[in-house]
Formats: structure tokens, sequence, C-alpha cells
């Protein structure tokens, strides 16, 4: 039915939201009043699946946790349930995964971004009274790493904010977006999509390849000035895309071509994409790739 995606600072207040959140949807849904479909409302967490805070240590520990949180929550996703996914959620791509994941199952969607400033999570994560305190240098790490929710981008939105000054969640506002906010365009069941041609994953995958070795070709000639370039790309395919004034790493380019590699295989094996965008040709993909790459790298 709906996916609630919480996203905030460690120790900001997430789990604490989560359940205020949990307790007031349950309780609309048992009023005599609420006349619609049955559903039940879960929580998916790092707790609940026992993921360690040590996870986030480093980012390769930090993936595998990350997967395990995305299976569960793919699990626990349905028709008959509103699920809340209560982690950090801090990463770009991530949030825009779990927001492709939820249109395929046609569920609606909000964020609830849980605001917190950064003195008062450090504070908080000392006198946590769970005796599960993050690491003072994980959680430095975490503040500078985490990426902002933004009511701009649609896999963000609607976007609630809710301050640690409030006792209470805006109930209203979340009630309202998981069982009156808009489903995203129909996909494979209600129309015919054309499918993907069948060579589309090649495309995919040649295509992305060939963009990071054009950005760190044009980063190494260019020593990381940024702005907008064009890269040339085999086939004659030529795409423009705007580097930020600090050079990308490998692995940071890397990292993001896997995570738009998978998104995009996902809709290319399933026959559903973007509204209209159904083209898989080189040129469409280098365009949505380096669309990707704008948003996704740090500037
Ligand atoms: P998270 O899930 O983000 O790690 P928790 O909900 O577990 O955060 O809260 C972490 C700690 O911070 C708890 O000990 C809690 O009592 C405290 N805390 C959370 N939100 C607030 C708040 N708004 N005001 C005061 N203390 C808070
Ligand atoms: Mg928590």
């Amino acid at each position: 039915m709906a996916l609630i995606t919480i996203s905030g600072y460690p120790c900001s207040g997430k789990t604490r939201r989560a359940h205020q959140i949990k307790a007031a949807l349950e309780r609309r849904l048992e009023d005599p009043s609420y006349a619609g479909p049955q559903l039940k409302v879960v929580i998916v967490s790092d707790d609940t699946l026992n993921i360690s805070r040590d996870a986030y240590k480093d980012s390769r520990s930090e993936k595998p946790a990350r997967g395990a949180l995305f299976t569960a929550m793919q699990r626990a996703m349905g028709q008959d349930t509103i699920l809340i996914v209560d982690a950090m959620n801090y990463i770009k791509g991530f949030r825009y995964q779990m927001y492709c994941a939820a249109r395929e199952q046609r569920l609606r969607v909000c964020t609830v971004y849980v605001v917190a400033t950064q003195d008062l999570v450090k504070e908080w994560n000392i006198s946590r009274t769970d005796g599960k305190p993050y690491v003072q240098e994980t959680l430095d790490n975490l503040l500078m790493r985490f990426e902002e929710p933004s009511s701009m981008v649609r896999w963000d939105s609607p976007l609630i904010t809710v301050p640690w000054l409030d006792e209470d969640i805006p109930a209203d506002d979340i009630w309202k977006a998981v069982t009156e906010g808009n489903v995203k365009p129909p996909n494979a069941g209600t129309q015919a999509v054309p499918k993907a041609p069948t060579d589309a994953l090649r495309a995919l995958e040649a295509t992305t390849t060939a963009m990071v070795a054009a950005i760190m070709a044009e980063q190494a000639a260019s020593g990381g000035l940024g702005g907008p370039v064009t890269l040339s790309l085999p086939d004659d395919v030529k795409t423009s895309v705007a580097l930020p004034a600090r050079s990308i790493t490998l692995s940071e380019l890397q990292r993001t071509k896997r995570q738009f590699v998978a998104v995009n295989k996902k809709a290319i094996t399933l026959g559903t994409t973007e509204k209209g965008a159904l083209d898989w040709s080189e040129g469409s993909i280098a365009q949505k790739f380096a669309a990707y790459i704008e948003e996704n790298i740090r500037p």
C-alpha cells in the first residue's frame, strides 16, 4: 500500500519517530470511521534485522548491511502493508532505489526527515539508553557523508520534516500521503509496456563503462576542474555531463555506475520504466547516466 522512508542523522530520534508514526497510523486504521482496506503497519530497521552499528564503520561493511535492508524492505512491501523503513537512508542513490522498488509495486510513498542538530545527536549518542551507541569516529563520518533529502526531487517527495522540538509527528500529513497520495503512473499489468530490446542490458553495461572511462580520462586531462564537459563514447555517441570541481575517484564513479546499472537493470528486465522513457539506445542511456551522476555525485 505504502512505503514511508525515514531519513535522518544517527541518533536523531528516527526509531522514536517510527514508533510514533506506527502508533498514529494504527490508531486511525482501528478507528470505526475508517472505511478503507485492512492494513498492517510494519517497521523494518537495523535493529529488527540485527545489523550492528559497527556496520557503518566503513563503506565495505556498510554495503551488505544496506543490501540486507533493501532485501528485507522488498520482502515486506505489499498492498496490505504500510511499511516504515527506519534507517538513516542517507544516500540519495539508495533512496532512489527504494523509491523505484516501491513504484514497481505501485505503492504510495513518503519520506519523513527526522531532524536534530549535529550537537544534539552527539549528545544523544552518548546518553542513548539502548546501549547501542555509535563509535565517535563513525558518527562524525556519517554526519559528514549524510545526503539530505530534498522535496525538489521526486524520490524524496512528498517530504515531511519533523524537527526535534516537536513533541509529536504530523500524523495527518503522513496519513494523507499514505492513504490519498498519488500512486505513480501504472506499469506492467494495466498497460502494455513494450519490452525493452534484448540487447538493452548489454548497452546499459557497455555505455556506463565507457562513460566511467571517459570521465576519468577527461579529469586526467583537465586536472579535475569540473564544469560541463562533452564525453565522446563509442559509436559516435556524445553526451554532456556537469562534473564537480574536484577529482572524482574511480571507485566513487564505479559505485555510482553500479547503483545506476542495478536500478535500470531491474527496469529493463521487468519492462517497467519511467513514463515515456522506453528508449534504451546508447545515447539515451548515456543521457540518463549523466543526469544520475549529476544528481548523485557529491559536489
Ligand atoms: P535513532 O533511531 O535515530 O538512532 P533513537 O530514536 O533511538 O534514534 O534515539 C536516540 C536517543 O536520543 C534516545 O536515547 C532518545 O531518548 C534520544 N532522543 C531522540 N529524540 C529525542 C528528542 N526529540 N529529544 C530528546 N531526546 C531524544
Ligand atoms: Mg534507530
